[in-house]
């Protein structure tokens, strides 16, 4: 604890304190908490593949249905990280908080899956996952398992077994909608929220990045824990600055043990 700066702890004590005031608090994250395992957020410069091609470019409706290769072979490099990666301590640090009863609900950006292997329960991923592929084809939906390995090791592009259509990760593409279900569910948990909880994501894709200020209109508190600034930073009623994945145990730790 000596080592962490006099203002860091006090907003990680004002944090913990408006977690444990709080009766339904909603967290949501984006990339920047899964960058400690290892997968690189495309919007941040200097990742080796990422800089080749323009995500709005490639991982896009239009490219998957008319250039499938292309889309596959970019898509390679992001699977294989999100396949080997583990969840880090700000991941088990929310399902920690989820599991003592102090917040409900994780809205997420991040298609790896990481909040569910480190226990969160109540994981709503509105840019989709990677676990399953549905057939665009005949709509058939399978478990990635099986399809993942011949593609990430031969780029062998996933087919339907039933009709030998294209097999789609079951992830939003620029141009493509939001999972309704999934989408309807994280306005439903921001409308009742009283403390939202904004980590690793610059707010910056829309419809996901107007959730905060949602919840802040129907006079929710707000914690953000980012490296770069947001447009909500004005109404938040603290911010910490740093490693996530050190500040996040630091107040789970409060939150839990007091
Ligand atoms: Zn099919």
């Amino acid at each position: 604890m000596g080592k962490v700066a006099a203002t860091l702890q006090k907003n990680i004590t004002t944090a913990a304190t408006l977690i444990r005031n709080s009766n339904q608090g909603v967290v949501l994250t984006g990339a920047g908490i899964s960058t400690p395992s290892g997968i690189p957020d495309f919007r941040s410069a200097g990742s080796g593949l990422w800089n080749r091609f323009d995500p709005h470019e490639v991982a896009t409706l239009s490219v998957f249905r008319y250039q499938p290769e292309k889309f596959f072979a970019w898509m390679r490099s992001l699977a294989l990280d999100i396949l080997q990666a583990l969840p880090n301590p700000a991941h088990l640090a929310l399902a920690q908080m989820e599991k003592s009863g102090q917040l409900t609900t994780v809205i997420t950006q991040n298609i790896d899956g990481l909040h569910t292997r480190a226990g969160s329960k109540n994981v709503l991923e509105v840019h989709g996952s990677l676990q399953t592929l549905t057939c665009i084809g005949c709509y058939q939906q399978y478990d990635s398992s099986g399809f993942i390995e011949p593609y990430l090791e031969f780029g062998e592009i996933p087919r339907c077994p039933e009709c030998h259509d294209t097999l789609k990760p079951d992830v939003v593409l620029y141009e493509e909608q939001l999972p309704a279900r999934t989408w309807l569910k994280a306005r439903h948990s921001v409308t009742n929220c009283d403390l939202m909880l904004v980590t690793g994501s610059s707010l910056e894709v829309m419809p996901v990045a107007g959730l905060p200020m949602q919840a802040v209109e129907r006079g929710a508190r707000l914690i953000l824990i980012n490296d770069s600034p947001t447009y909500v930073d004005e109404r938040a009623d603290v911010i910490l600055r740093g490693n996530v994945a050190e500040i996040l145990p630091l107040i789970a730790a409060k939150v839990i043990d007091g």
